[in-house]
């Protein structure tokens, strides 16, 4: 039977339910099929061996109702790992069934508040859902220490609560917060193994983002797959040569025209102070066409690109805001959307989107 006529007569049935039953009924049905499918199951432990992306925000530190602040997690077999945690992203991790449990530690990319305003939400659901004995590993720049021992700080007295209301076997004390873990790569080098454990390899690579230094990006490698990683950057040499032959590349992009557009505006409108802000940005990331170069000099497969600024609400104003990007890149590219997961199968070429939400 053909799909819109089978979604007719379902449509017809629940009517006739409804009106048989109530609404009480339908939406007692809806309930229980949610719970049966989504909670507590762990979405994870049907994918293949390999490298799994999932994109957890999308978006910038401009208000974007479909997208959050910029999150990517990776599964690397048992293994889990979040870079930077964007407001809101903690939130579409969980909706996403990605497996908290498995997390071994956090990366962050630099310490632009955009990246780091999810943390305390990221270090919590650490704790309680992953269920940590210790502290959370939270890798970065010079300044992390700092950053973990304030959100510590912040959530201390929730975590008080927290043990006295669920019990230690719930809320272990000794596994709340996060533990820093400052990446310093030595003077000339520009990038450096920092994550090396059970085949899953992690490298921070210095990219440019001034006045922001030192900014990393990151590549995993595992199983003879690999991700890279571009945080906040302009076109990077050293990122292009560190993400030599990678299957998936995710670069950050703002679109210029747009973003001085916008500033005109604003400026019109009576507001120099963003205005020149939006001036200012569009110095420090790269365009859509500098991202598909570094994706086409790196030679990397697959480029998504995230960290979309300005915010891209529908599908129609993709074209504007690629540019000629696709003419640049020879492979596939797309736009992140927050929920998507990116399959890498061990021992295989494949490239495989798939929807998390
Ligand atoms: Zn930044
Ligand atoms: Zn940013």
């Amino acid at each position: 039977m053909k799909r819109g006529m089978m979604f007719v007569l379902g449509a017809v049935l629940l009517a006739g339910l409804a009106l048989l039953f109530g609404r009480p009924f339908i939406a007692e049905q809806a309930f229980r099929r949610a719970l049966d499918t989504n909670v507590g199951v762990d979405q994870s432990a049907a994918f293949a061996d390999g490298l799994h992306l999932y994109v957890c925000g999308s978006g910038s530190p401009m208000p974007d109702a479909d997208r959050a602040g910029p999150c990517l997690a990776v599964l690397a077999g048992n293994q889990a790992f979040i870079f930077d945690s964007g407001s809101g992203s903690i939130r579409k991790l969980g909706r996403m069934g990605f497996p908290m449990g498995k997390l071994r530690g956090e990366f962050l990319t630099h310490l632009h508040s955009d990246h780091i305003d999810g943390l305390g939400e990221s270090l919590l659901q650490a704790w309680i859902a992953g269920g940590r004995s210790s502290p959370l590993p939270v890798y970065g720049p010079e300044g992390t220490d700092k950053v973990v021992a304030a959100f510590n700080a912040a959530y201390q007295i929730d975590s008080t609560y927290r043990v006295a209301h669920h019990g230690p076997k719930v809320a272990n004390p000794t596994g709340f917060g996060g533990a820093a873990q400052i990446i310093a790569l030595p003077d000339g080098a520009d990038s450096q193994v920092v994550y090396d454990q059970e085949g899953v390899k992690i490298t921070a690579i210095r990219v440019i983002h001034d006045p922001v230094k030192p900014a990393f990006g990151y590549r995993i490698d595992y199983k003879g797959r690999s991700i890279a990683i571009s945080g906040d950057t302009v076109y990077a040499p050293a990122f292009v040569a560190a993400s030599k032959g990678v299957d998936l590349m995710l670069h950050d992009a703002l679109n210029k025209d747009m973003v001085a557009a916008l500033g005109a505006k604003l400026a019109e409108r009576g507001q120099p102070r963003t205005a020149q802000i939006m001036h200012d940005i569009q110095g420090y990331h790269a365009s859509p066409e500098d991202a598909a170069r570094a994706g086409k000099d790196a030679g990397a497969g697959t480029l998504v690109l995230y960290h979309l600024v300005p915010p891209v609400p529908a599908r129609l104003i993709e074209p504007l805001f690629l540019g000629q990007a696709p003419k640049v890149f020879p492979g596939t590219l797309k736009l992140a959307q927050d929920g998507m997961i990116v399959h890498l199968p061990a021992g295989s070429k494949a490239v495989e989107f798939a929807s998390g939400l």
